[in-house]
């Protein structure tokens, strides 16, 4: 399998080469030069997989330069019940993102069972492994950086805490994450976990590491890595839970599934994409935003604006609050037929804070073939979801999987089961909860004490320097 960047213009590259790696050097996105594809025989033949048997199903096609034993033993170490079992209490321990079936034709795909309660867990704590043996057979290290508003930075650190060849410098606004996010990254105790937060604001956190990211040269001297969503082996990752969820609701492989997607970075949606040009057979692919609406008007006007932080709202379905889309760019590679040139012209509008009109360039007819639809939802609406959810099937779903579940009604079609992707535990966000229902959320037991662990964290300025000095101080710990 060869990777190719969306751009173009980039040598080609083996899944090992671009894990631990992140943009393409022409600034394009990697991806799969050709989609693997499953016949229907193969289909089969997966249709009753467990969970680990799925994914090596799937993940050999893309990491097909790993050995398969190792691939194997990575996958079997990565989704077993102790790892995925312990969100929900009433979730059934012995299958990894079960479905939860509201009504007939209308389901839930758990996928936050996993130790920080967000969807993230799934590829996170695969790739976790995947650093682990990649850097042991190349005998090298990694410092990853990265700045989170919330569910990244924890899943990130639940992933890679404890690995010898890994430290995470994670930077967190002061303000904006809630209680229950903030005591679950800064209760690690583990060394090779730092946790900076920063006297500022989400977008501050992120222009620092940027800032880092860009001396090319101070990069390399302290072997400064990424785990951001564009990470291939991430959207990969993703794609596998697609497969358990259609297999989960269909008899035959001749049915249509559609599924309701909460989106930010456009990371989980590109997963259903190319779980689709690998021959799963989905109808619609959902994307559902909140306020922060950049690609459900991309997809009812064929104009995609990424928007400046500054005009980014704050909301309560907070890991969406995302103007700029970054994984995007893979699907419109998709939408160009590969014309690589065509997304580099494309993005090169945007890198200047440009919008593009894909209705004027005739391509909303491909769009439309690809069955993406969207809509949005807003504070209202999830509260309200919220509501309607609990009372009409007792089930307690948290702000951004309502928005889901909003926009995939909106959606539905008769006789095509919908599936909604669960992309967070209410637990995470107790004051949308209490506005909504008027009490708090159930929580798992083992995370009954969570804020009132010891926390372990420094506060620092928003100065690039400070950042990288502290780097430096630790990264040879
Ligand atoms: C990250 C996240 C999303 C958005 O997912 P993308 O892959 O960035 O589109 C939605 N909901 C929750 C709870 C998240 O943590």
């Amino acid at each position: 399998m060869k990777y190719v960047s969306t751009r173009g213009n980039a040598p080609a590259q083996s899944f090992s080469q671009i894990l631990l790696g992140g943009l393409a050097p022409d600034g394009g996105l990697y991806l799969p030069d050709v989609y693997p594809h499953f016949s229907d025989a193969d289909l089969e033949a997966m249709r009753g997989m467990s969970y680990p048997d799925l994914a090596f199903t799937v993940l050999s096609r893309f990491a097909d330069d790993i050995p398969a034993d190792d691939l194997r033993a990575l996958v079997n170490k990565t989704y077993t019940p102790a790892v995925y079992g312990y969100g929900r209490p009433d979730s059934d321990y012995s299958q990894i993102t079960p479905i939860r079936t509201l009504e007939p034709g209308l389901h839930i795909l758990e996928l936050s069972n996993g130790p920080t309660l967000a969807f993230k867990d799934m590829a996170m704590q695969l790739l976790g492994n995947l650093f682990e043996y990649a850097l042991n057979k190349a005998g090298r290290d990694i410092n990853i950086l990265g700045a989170t508003s919330g569910d990244t930075g924890s899943a990130a650190e639940y992933a890679m805490r404890g690995k010898k060849n890994v430290k995470v410098f994670m930077l967190s606004p002061k303000e904006g994450m809630t209680r229950f996010q903030q005591a679950q990254m800064y209760s690690l105790q583990d060394a090779n976990i730092h946790n900076l937060v920063i006297r500022g604001v989400f977008d501050d956190c992120q222009d620092m590491v940027k800032a880092v990211s860009n001396d090319l040269e101070y990069k390399e001297k302290y072997r400064i890595g990424a785990v951001n969503s564009i990470n291939w082996a991430r959207v990969s990752a993703q794609v596998v839970y697609y497969f358990k969820a259609y297999f989960a609701v269909t008899k035959t492989n001749k049915d249509k599934v559609s599924f309701s997607v909460p989106s930010g970075n456009f990371g989980n949606v590109c997963a259903g994409h190319i779980a689709k040009q690998m021959g799963l057979p989905v109808d619609k692919l959902i994307v559902a935003t909140n306020e922060n609406d950049v690609l459900d008007e991309f997809f009812r006007t064929g104009v995609y604006r990424p928007r400046g932080s500054a005009q980014t709202y704050h909301t309560s379905s907070p890991s969406m609050d995302i103007s700029k889309a970054s994984n995007f760019e893979r699907f419109i590679a998709d939408v160009t037929a590969r014309n690589y040139a065509q997304v580099a012209e494309l993005w090169s509008a945007v890198d200047k804070g440009q919008s593009f009109d894909l209705k004027a360039a005739g391509l909303m007819d491909k769009v439309a073939a690809y069955g993406m639809v969207s809509g949005k939802s807003t504070h209202a609406d999830r509260m309200e979801t919220i509501r309607d959810v609990w009372e009409r099937y007792g089930v307690m779903v948290d702000p951004h999987t309502a928005d889901g579940i909003k926009v995939g009604m909106e959606h539905r079609e008769p006789g095509t089961p919908l599936v909604c992707l669960e992309t967070a535990l209410p637990a995470k966000f107790e004051d949308a909860i209490e506005e909504s229902l008027g009490c708090k959320p159930e929580r798992p037991a083992v995370l009954e004490n969570l804020e009132a662990l010891p926390q372990r964290f420094e506060v620092l300025d928003v100065n690039v320097q400070a950042i990288k000095d502290l780097i430096a101080r630790h990264a040879n710990d």
